[in-house]
């Protein structure tokens, strides 16, 4: 049985819900059932994804992505938001993600991050506005890294650690938010971006050197939310 990740409730058929593991006010459409329950999903819709929506509002203009949540472009209103509420909202999309594809009975203990950006998706792929998530576990480690492109456009380094030592692995997803759909993407090109990734991650991945990137504030999300 699945456990929401933040509150640790057991989920059921009453309290479960539809996560976006992207936000869908950010064009994403993969989504699962299992990682968040209903109370903790909608508070942070309301809060820290609104706020992530703001700040890539120029984004959200210029591809003409309609987010769900908001009806029509003349309810389109800049939210206020801080940089911390941006950062959760981040944290929470590779927590999302690390709980629908890697480890649902672990937990993260914290995060840190640092806004930097990559450009790995118009390198790869200069025409396409898409959302890009890696995720990576080195052996005997103790800390994942992710990074986060959003509209190719914003990047994030992201560390956290969950408190298990995980196995090597990494992971990738594409998603389009202009077509609101995973962005199905070739091996090679997977090889490719997993490298190029990888490669740029590495002076970030040494536990100790892990945190000359106070860059953003830390934090605890799980309990925050
Ligand atoms: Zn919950």
């Amino acid at each position: 049985m699945a456990t929401c990740y933040s509150c640790h409730t057991r989920l059921n058929r009453k309290n479960q819900s539809w996560e976006h593991i992207i936000p869908s006010a950010l064009g994403g459409s993969t989504k699962s059932r299992r990682i968040l329950c209903k109370t903790c999903n909608e508070k942070a819709g309301s809060t820290i994804d609104q706020a992530l929506a703001a700040f890539c509002r120029s984004q959200l203009e210029k591809f003409g992505i309609q987010p769900d949540r908001i009806n029509s472009s003349q309810d389109w209103k800049p939210q206020p938001f801080t940089t911390e509420m941006v950062v959760l909202a981040v944290h929470k999309i590779l927590t999302n993600f690390y709980f629908w594809k890697w480890k649902p009975a672990s937990q993260i203990i914290h995060y840190d991050s640092i806004q930097k950006h990559l450009q790995v998706v118009p390198l790869f792929y200069p025409e396409m506005p898409l959302h890009l998530i890696y995720l990576e576990a080195r052996e005997h480690a103790g800390w994942m890294t992710g990074y986060i492109e959003l509209f190719g456009e914003i990047g994030f380094i992201v560390k956290f650690e969950t408190g298990v030592r995980e196995k090597n692995s990494a992971a990738l997803f594409l998603q389009d938010p202009v077509h609101k759909k995973e962005y199905i993407t070739t091996a090679g090109d997977r090889t490719q971006i997993i490298e190029y990734v990888k490669q740029h991650l590495q002076t970030f991945s040494t536990p100790s050197a892990a945190f000359p990137l106070q860059f953003l504030p830390h934090s605890r999300l799980p309990q925050i939310l």
